[in-house]
């Protein structure tokens, strides 16, 4: 590769949620438009980039050692830059941390990664960059033409917002984000026909809190309507999934819009983060216990099949004995079928840090297992009802014999899978008869004949 084409090649490693995804894939449209050529091989790269997670301490040590492992392969005609959460939370420790780093852009100005990499090329000193907005600056709504999309196989992702206004007591998000910026609904509308022209199959709406969208545009109910113009304008696109609600904020009408439109999935991911209101309480998070029952009741009525996802918190400051039995029995009596647990993590600038009882690590670990143990028994029983159904499945990948797919029932990356004999044409959306259930994961045959064509030896599973 020449010297020349190689100035114009960049490399770009995304880390943390799918939020970061869709920036990382921004960034690099904007670098595309600007001649550049991405590659998987930070040797063939002038540019590297790390667009870091810094949301809790897992996720940033992860950040950190990418960039320590880049800084160490990086060459004199290489650029180092930290992007994201990370960078924006830290900005100089980000080079203290990785030295090596060329410069640091914050994740509120993703959009300006094209003039900074031109600014790093003709800066006249060693000394690193920063470009990082100060505190009152949201996250930019000039996106620069940018789609705030990616692409995964035959789905997407479809970032309608960013940023939170939130005032959940362990979360450094608004911190790093700013408040909710909502998109511009025809921005929204023209990337989802844009992608149904692209022959995506799934459409995955995503923000910091979904159920926010348009409060700053002045819509009432306003992701209720982003939903109807997405399925109005998109009619093509079989799979609309709705991640990331706010208790609290899935309202009648939100309901009646899933409901009512085929093309919303009955699928909800809904964080609760704990489920004992005093716990709710110094979470400041939405604390009306009788509002969750009440609302997934509603939500069952409506959508006799709907899986609801949700995550907690576990070994929050403070949690007693009481508080988190409290949790277990929430989980029992609600029945949710995909849960994720977490060990509450300290967050030195959020409220949560100053309440006096830190729970012990091993207290933490121990109430997550027994949490998730719990949570086991409720998935399996929830799969093995699925059983003798026949279920949409998205086929994403097949090997050895073997089909892997997605019900309604799995968001990517987080959930389960379906696991069908034979090799099924990848993209495709197959009626599949349930006939085995695990505690995550499906077994089915495809209503249709499946062209028995692969020898069994020497198959790569290809994604
Ligand atoms: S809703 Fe709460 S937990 Fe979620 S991003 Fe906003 S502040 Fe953080």
């Amino acid at each position: 590769m020449s010297k020349q084409q190689k100035k114009k090649q960049f490399y770009l490693l995304s880390l943390g949620c799918s939020k970061n995804t869709v920036d990382s894939e921004s960034m690099a449209a904007l670098l595309h438009n600007a001649g550049f050529r991405g590659t998987a091989d930070p040797d063939d790269a002038t540019v590297l980039i790390v667009n870091t997670c810094g949301f809790i301490e897992a996720a940033r040590q992860e950040s950190i050692d990418a960039l320590r492992e880049l800084a160490a392969l990086k060459g004199p005609n290489q650029l180092l830059i930290a992007a994201g959460c990370m960078a924006q939370r830290y900005g100089s420790e980000v080079v203290a941390w990785a030295p090596g780093v060329d410069g640091v852009i914050g994740t509120r100005r993703w959009m300006d990664i094209v003039p900074f990499v031109r600014q790093l090329r003709r800066r006249k000193h060693p000394e690193p960059l920063y470009h990082l907005p100060d505190e009152a600056t949201t996250v930019g709504t000039d996106e620069k033409g940018a789609p705030r999309t990616a692409v995964q196989g035959h789905s997407a992702y479809l970032k309608i917002a960013d940023g939170c206004r939130r005032p959940c007591a362990f979360c450094a998000i608004p911190q790093i984000k700013g408040t909710h910026v909502s998109r511009a609904p025809e921005k929204i509308v023209a990337e989802a026909v844009a992608l149904q022209a692209a022959g995506v199959q799934e459409l995955i709406i995503i923000a910091q809190d979904t159920t926010d969208y348009g409060h700053d545009l002045g819509m009432k109910n306003g992701l209720s309507q982003l939903l109807r113009m997405i399925a109005m304008a998109a009619p093509d696109i079989p799979w609309i999934r709705l991640m990331y609600a706010y208790p609290g904020y899935v309202t009648d009408e939100l309901i009646e819009t899933m409901a009512t439109t085929p093309q919303i999935l009955p699928y909800l991911d809904i964080p609760l983060q704990h489920g004992h209101r005093e716990t709710l309480q110094r979470m400041r998070r939405p604390a009306n216990i009788e509002w969750v029952y009440n609302t997934v009741e509603k939500l069952r009525a409506a959508m006799p099949t709907l899986a609801i996802r949700t995550t907690f918190i576990v070994g929050y400051p403070g949690e007693t004995d009481e508080e988190f039995a409290g949790l277990k029995q929430f989980v029992q009596d609600l029945q949710f079928d995909r849960v994720g647990a977490f060990t509450y993590s300290y967050e030195a600038s959020t409220p949560s840090a100053t309440v006096a009882w830190q729970v012990p690590q091993e207290v933490k670990e121990a109430r997550r297992d027994e949490l998730m143990a719990i949570q086991q028994q409720i998935s399996l029983a929830r799969n093995q009802a699925q059983v003798g159904r026949v279920l949409d499945v998205l086929v994403e990948g097949y090997g050895d014999g073997l089909t892997i797919g997605r019900s309604y029932r799995d968001a990517p990356e987080i959930d389960g899978l379906v696991i069908v004999p034979g090799e099924l044409p990848l993209g495709e959306i197959v009626p599949v008869r349930i006939d085995g259930a695990m505690t995550y994961d499906l077994t089915g045959v495809p209503l249709t004949a499946v062209p028995q064509t692969i020898t069994l030896q020497n198959v790569q599973i290809t994604p």
